[in-house]
């Protein structure tokens, strides 16, 4: 499994020379089979445009898993050129949202007129349009475990992916303080955590925050890289991949971020050039 991050910041796209080494993309991450193309994306924030960079001209062909419908993970979807184009084929999975609407009904809330020009199924190419649940399902031969993950403002998922070679867990929005303060005062290691993170190779984990950030910057709902690391210590990780980093924490403090923690698990703060191969 190769894996390839395309887009690390979160809640809104980070420009500017002091954000060049770690990137201002938000939020995707390309999962590929062994030797092969991606074949699925997970969330389309703005990194999701750079998915062509990796086709070597072809189409992408498979699967887009969305965590949640907030702006920093869908606002890339209009502008990728690897999916918009006329040969191309997306399945893309939509959070559902137990109010009864439809996939595309539930996107084009924030994509179509008067908000943006297009809706998603005018986009080129062959799209279908998938309410996803809680569950355990196969994606372009991924085993993909799905679980409701505390956030804020609509429902939310963490994935668990496996193939043969490895199993990578992706939880990019995630306030754990929600639902308490946990043993350590970071949040709690709760059950859906820990059965999406149990044993696998690699976490990629919300690390908006730091620990001293929480008391007053919790409410908009996200984990400390704290709790990231502790999260994979708890659930047995090997590595944890700090991801969707806030918009205004320059390359230079995520270079002190990465300075904060020791040798196990071994801790990688996600730039917008990092790959890893399990
Ligand atoms: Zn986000
Ligand atoms: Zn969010």
């Amino acid at each position: 499994m190769r894996i390839t991050f395309l887009g690390v910041r979160g809640s809104t796209p980070a420009p500017g020379e002091e954000f060049l080494r770690y990137g201002g993309h938000t939020s995707c991450v390309a999962i590929a089979h062994d030797g092969e193309t991606p074949s699925l994306l997970l969330d389309a924030g703005t990194g999701i445009r750079r998915t062509s960079s990796l086709m070597g001209g072809e189409p992408f062909r498979g699967s887009i898993m969305l965590t949640h419908l907030h702006w920093d993970h869908v606002h890339g979807l209009p502008f990728c050129d690897a999916t918009d184009r006329n040969d191309a084929r997306v399945t893309l999975f939509v959070p559902d949202q137990l109010d009864g609407s439809d996939p595309l009904e539930m996107l084009s809330r924030g994509m179509s007129p008067p908000h943006f020009p297009v809706r998603a199924d005018e986009l080129r190419g062959d799209w279908y349009f998938v309410s996803l649940g809680a569950s355990q399902l196969e994606v372009e031969g991924f085993s993909v475990l799905v679980e409701e993950i505390p956030h804020k403002g609509g429902r939310t998922y963490g994935f668990r992916v496996s193939d043969a070679t490895g199993t990578v867990v992706y939880m990019p929005d995630h306030c754990p303080s929600a639902l308490g303060e946990g043993p350590d005062g970071l949040g709690e290691y709760h059950p859906a955590a820990l059965s999406l993170c149990q044993e696998a190779d690699v976490l990629i984990h919300d690390a908006q925050l730091l620990k001293e950030e929480l008391a007053a910057e919790a409410y908009f709902g996200h984990a400390a890289a704290e709790y990231a690391v502790e999260l994979a210590r708890h659930a047995n990780v090997a590595k944890a991949v700090l991801f969707h980093h806030k918009q205004n924490r320059v390359d230079d403090d995520l270079d002190e971020v990465a300075r904060r923690f020791g040798a196990t698990p071994e801790v990688i703060v996600a730039t917008q050039h990092t790959v890893l191969e399990l």
